[in-house]
C-alpha cells in the first residue's frame, strides 16, 4: 500500500513520486533507526530495485534535505527522515543498538564557539552522537 505521506513529501521536494522513490522513503520513515544505502536495498531489493538506484535515491533525498546523514562509525553513512525537531543518537558499543535523544542545546554551543572563534561568522549545522553501553550489554 502506497501511503500519501509519502508522495506529498517527495512532490513537496521537487521529486516524481517513482516506485523506487516511495519505497526508500516508507522504509525509512517506518524504521527507527538509521539505515546505510546498502541496508535499505537489502530489505527492498525483493521488489526489483537495484543498489545503484538507492545509492542515488539517498544521494538526491539528502541533498533535497528529506533525509540527513548520520554517521555512527560503522565505516558506512546513515540515513535517516530529517524531522523537524533537532535529535540526535545514543549508540550502545557492544550490540549497537540506537536510541534518539533531544536537546543537544545547540545555540548555546554555537555561540560559544563562534564567541572564541577568530576565523568563524555563523554556524548553520552539527552533528552530534552518543555512544556507551546500553541496559542489557550493562547486566
Ligand atoms: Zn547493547
Ligand atoms: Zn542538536
Amino acid at each position: 500500500m502506497i501511503s500519501t505521506t509519502a508522495r506529498d513529501a517527495l512532490k513537496a521536494a521537487g521529486f516524481r513520486a517513482t516506485k523506487p522513490r516511495i519505497a526508500v522513503y516508507e522504509l525509512l520513515s517506518s524504521t527507527h533507526t538509521p539505515l546505510s544505502a546498502d541496508d535499505i536495498h537489502k530489505r527492498i531489493g525483493r521488489s526489483g530495485i537495484d543498489r545503484v538506484t538507492v545509492y542515488r535515491t539517498v544521494e538526491a533525498f539528502e541533498q533535497a534535505k528529506l533525509l540527513k546523514s548520520v554517521d555512527l562509525k560503522r565505516g558506512a553513512v546513515l540515513y535517516e527522515v530529517k524531522d523537524a525537531n533537532d535529535h540526535h543518537h545514543l549508540v550502545c558499543r557492544q550490540c549497537g543498538i540506537v536510541e534518539d535523544f533531544a536537546g543537544c542545546d545547540i545555540d548555546k554551543i554555537a555561540q560559544n564557539a563562534l564567541k572564541r572563534s577568530k576565523s568563524f561568522t555563523s554556524v548553520s549545522d552539527h552533528s552530534l552522537e552518543l555512544f556507551g553501553t546500553c541496559t542489557s550489554c550493562t547486566r
